[in-house]
């Protein structure tokens, strides 16, 4: 089937059902007078060709009195939902220029885009350096500290273990253990170098690649989320696939709601409320990407040093903070930490705090989400966190 075609299905399918990894609770109590269904999508409609979006969803929302418009699109793989509060109906033209600069974005990172500069990266390891934009020498730049911080747990070279694994595509299955080993002698984060005068990067061995999944998302939404702030707006919510990111607080100056998702349940089902202003909430959880063989589930947060899934009782890592790609990066980082390093780390980090949801139904929160988490699923229970002494 055509790629768009499939995306397209695959678009409406997510919108009927309602599919957000992370349920946003801003809606409730709309008072609604939806002029135009997301879905709607139709070819031409919006000035972005090849875009794959719905129109504007106006609702009069009857909390905050504003006019919430909303527009959904499937890009970088995923579900987007844009929602901006404001006197009146946001003009299509300003949810245009978010989806291309997405789209850009998009053209850059991507390493299943062979024009992309990662792409250029990858098929260039071990033979040149390649000159890059200043977005994606940022990005690398950070993806490697992460690295250093977490010692290699987290490594954006994993390149060679993401594509054997093919986690999340319908190739995905179990390799073989010399497979494995092959793949991980060629990550290495260290291996990555930078030059900043040239804004180079390159790759030091031949076969090595950048898979930069583990950090993108937030990266785009920090750009998105500045767009919006230059568009003149101080209220909205930027969800991409789950990557949470608030603008402002409410109108009537309440705090976003914002659902954590129950990594047991459908992607309706919360474990619990986080009440937030000007932040990000990214989560890593086994439910995201997995398939079974042989009755055994691989979800796709791999440890770069065994080759194969985390498995540590993390279901998975809420990670709130300020900017997105910090998020991001730290929910694989601490997912791939475990939750006693996990834990130590971000109650180390200022302005960054983290939930932990435990394979048996625990969860664990750091200091700063004891005033704003509440606790709505009976399955689960919050405990107190205790250092381990061994
Ligand atoms: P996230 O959903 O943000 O935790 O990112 C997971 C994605 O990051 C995977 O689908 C891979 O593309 C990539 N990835 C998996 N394991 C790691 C790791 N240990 N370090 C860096 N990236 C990873
Ligand atoms: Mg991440």
């Amino acid at each position: 089937m055509n790629k768009r075609i499939e995306k397209s299905i695959q678009f409406l399918w997510i919108l009927t059902l309602n599919m957000v990894v992370v349920f946003i609770l801003v809606g409730c109590g709309a008072n609604s007078s939806e002029r135009a269904s997301a879905n709607e999508v139709k070819n031409g409609q919006s000035n972005t060709e090849g875009i794959v979006r719905s129109a504007s969803t106006v609702v009069k929302d009857s909390k905050t009195n504003r006019v919430i418009t909303s527009q959904d699109s499937f890009q970088i793989g995923t579900y987007i939902k844009i929602s901006i509060y404001s006197d009146k109906e946001v003009p299509a033209i300003q949810f245009d220029r978010i989806f291309e600069e997405i789209d850009q974005f998009e053209k850059l990172i991507s390493k299943n885009i062979t024009t992309s500069e990662v792409s250029m990266i990858n098929e260039n390891a071990g033979k040149a350096p390649v000159k890059v934009s200043s977005d994606i020498f940022e990005l690398i730049q950070m993806g490697i500290q992460y690295g250093e911080i977490s010692s290699g747990g987290f490594d954006i070279s994993i390149g060679p273990l993401v594509d054997l694994w093919g986690i999340g595509s319908e190739g995905a299955h179990v390799p073989t253990e010399s497979e494995i080993q092959e793949a991980l002698s060629k990550i290495d984060y260290r291996n990555i170098l930078l030059n900043e005068t040239d804004q180079t990067v390159f790759l030091k061995e031949e076969g090595m690649s950048l898979d930069l999944g583990a950090i993108a998302k937030g990266y785009i939404a920090d750009q998105v989320k500045t767009l919006i702030q230059e568009e003149g707006h101080q209220s909205a919510i930027i969800n991409l696939g789950g990557n949470v990111l608030t603008v402002g607080h409410k109108p009537n100056s309440e705090a976003w709601s914002i659902g954590v998702r129950d990594p047991k349940g459908e992607n309706k089902d919360i474990v619990g409320i986080l009440k937030l202003q000007d932040n990000s909430i990214v989560s890593s959880g086994t439910y995201e990407r997995f398939f079974v063989e042989d009755g055994k589930r691989y979800h796709h947060i791999l440890n770069p040093k065994t080759g194969y899934p985390e498995e540590n009782h993390l279901q998975s890592v809420s990670i709130i903070s300020e900017k997105s790609v910090v998020g991001d990066a730290l929910s694989t980082t601490v997912f791939v930490m475990g939750l006693q390093a996990g834990y130590a780390y971000v109650e180390s980090l200022d302005q960054v705090d983290a939930l932990f949801i435990m394979e048996d139904g625990s969860i664990y929160g750091t200091s700063g989400t004891k005033s704003v988490f509440s606790l709505t699923n009976n399955n689960y229970n919050l405990k107190e966190f205790v250092f381990s002494t061994k």
